[in-house]
């Protein structure tokens, strides 16, 4: 039977936009738009031309993207004609493939926020969509506040999407704009919608208010909705969008979906998925999401012993999905708890081949349960503990050797004009070489880090595309008798995230540790010679 097609609409540049503390430049909004062109979305919404500098300066710009490049903007406004509205005359002029026009869809919004009558909001609609078509671009209008206005004045909410759909809009969306429906309500709701107007012409837009946004997606499609709106990662004003990135494995890997729908995303992108949730993370300079569902570190993390020897023997036993299937990996936690099988496994993933009656495994074990006693977290530090493991069995060579480190934090100024400057001094031994290096920093450990990674002679090469990408501190015990305990996340030129640890009573000391430990770890993973 031939599957029906699916449409993925992305919006992270234009709703992802409206997230707390997320500010796009130009060039994010290119790089982000060429990821989503790759995966395979079938439209980027990139903002509101005219509406600011960044968004307007977009749609200028060439591209060449497969997807259909979408601008967004309001309908004519109330009482004014479609060639006397000059934000409509800047969405049409834009350079875009399509036009996403927003109206309203709640009789008590029409009255209250937009202060005109309904028939005059249905003339705007059907105006705006009449005009954009005139212009050759595929028109979508988003009902803003669908739901609750369908749940208040059904005939009208109604009307208004029949008004786009029967001037030709290519999909009319519905919007859960403040996030609050349920998924009962959505599909009873969307079927209904449905009856009106054919489903391959709607689409969902959910917002993420009762943590439902992606299952309100799924009911809408169950219901007939075949235009699915979201952002990577979820983004989106105060709770967010319906997550893509959970969104589209869902539709890939089960059976539900996979066998009725068909999407633009291959099952080889789908393989680079975790990738592109992360690579977003970069561009935002923020830390992943650990517990994101199918993407995160610890979306197919195991810790307990027994689930973990059940696990190496047969990964579907503790597996909804197969990791690899969205770029993720299968990670066996190597803690206190974990029991020697989870040790093994972790050694055999790092490709360190051990008998498992070898002595050295139990005492491997040892050592991290007793590093765990004392502050170590080698379930959160990968590198960290490959690290230990390689040093257990012998295989890390001695590539260099820091004999000295200096940190000065000082106040220049008075007051409220006192600049506070930071600068470090390392002395590192590489072979015979002595290297002093001295460099300033916009604190201690951002000094440190500079200063040791300024120079390091002949191994200098290996560590040029290393980045530190996410520095977390934690004080244990508290008290006086408090002890820091410090994670550094670190990424390299091929996309690689690895963690290390330190813990120290003073909190540069940990940084020191964690900091060593993540340089030490991409020598060895570039195989830079002893
Ligand atoms: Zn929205």
């Amino acid at each position: 039977m031939p599957r029906e097609r699916l449409y993925l609409f992305d919006t992270t540049l234009r709703d992802g936009a409206q997230t707390n503390g997320v500010d796009f430049t130009l060039a994010d909004k290119l790089a982000i738009a060429r990821l989503l062109d790759e995966l395979g979305v079938d439209y980027v919404e990139a903002g509101y031309p005219g509406a600011n500098p960044t968004d307007t300066n977009f749609f200028a710009e060439p591209r060449k993207l497969r997807a259909k490049v979408t601008a967004f903007g309001m309908t004519r406004r109330p009482g004014r004609s479609t060639s006397n509205d000059p934000g409509l005359a800047a969405l049409l002029e834009a350079k875009a493939d399509a036009v996403c026009f927003v109206a309203k869809s709640w009789d008590y919004h029409v009255r209250v926020a937009l202060e005109t009558t309904e028939d005059e909001n249905l003339a705007s609609i059907r105006d705006s969509v009449r005009a954009a078509k005139a212009r050759g671009r595929e028109v979508l209008l988003d009902c803003e506040h669908f739901f609750d206005g369908y749940k208040a004045k059904p005939a009208y909410a109604l009307a208004c999407a029949k008004a786009a759909y029967d001037e030709g809009a290519r999909w009319v969306v519905l919007c859960d704009t403040n996030g609050g429906t349920l998924p009962h309500e959505v599909e009873k709701i969307v079927g209904e919608v449905c009856t009106a107007i054919p489903g391959d012409h709607v689409g969902i837009h959910a917002h993420n208010d009762t943590e439902q946004a992606v299952a309100n997606t799924f009911a809408a499609v169950r219901a007939g909705a075949r235009q699915i709106q979201g952002t990577l990662n979820g983004l989106g004003e105060r709770c967010g969008n319906a997550n893509l990135t959970s969104i589209i494995p869902t539709l890939k890997l089960k059976p539900e979906f996979a066998d009725k729908f068909e999407i633009g995303v291959s099952d080889q992108k789908l393989h680079g998925l975790a990738h592109v949730s992360h690579a977003l993370d970069e561009i935002l300079n923020r830390a992943p999401n650990r517990h994101a569902p199918y993407v995160g570190e610890s979306a197919f993390a195991t810790k307990a012993g027994i689930h973990a020897s059940a696990i190496v023997k047969e990964p579907a036993t503790y597996e909804h999905v197969a990791p690899e299937r969205v770029g993720n990996r299968r990670k066996l936690l190597v803690s206190d708890q974990s029991g020697r099988s989870n040790v093994l496994a972790e050694l055999e993933r790092i490709g360190l081949s051990v008998d498992k009656n070898d002595p050295r495994v139990i005492r491997l074990l040892d050592e991290v349960k007793e590093r765990e006693a004392i502050g170590y977290a080698y379930e959160a530090a990968d590198a960290s503990f490959e690290l230990l493991a390689r040093r257990m069995l012998g295989t890390v060579p001695k590539f260099f050797d820091v004999s000295y480190f200096d940190v000065k934090v000082e106040q220049r100024g008075q007051n409220g004009s006192a600049e506070v400057l930071t600068t470090a001094v390392v002395k590192v031994k590489v072979g015979n070489e002595m290297l002093i290096n001295a460099a300033e920093g916009n604190g201690p450990v951002n000094a440190l880090d500079v200063a040791l990674r300024k120079d390091l002679g002949k191994y200098q090469k290996y560590i040029e595309g290393l980045k530190l990408t996410d520095y977390r501190v934690r004080i244990l015990n508290g008290g006086t008798e408090a002890v820091t305990r410090v994670l550094i996340e670190s990424a390299d030129e091929s996309g690689e995230h690895w963690t290390t640890v330190g813990v120290s009573p003073n909190i540069i000391g940990a940084s020191f540790q964690a900091l060593m430990d993540s340089i030490i770890y991409k020598l060895v993973k570039s195989g830079a010679p002893a």
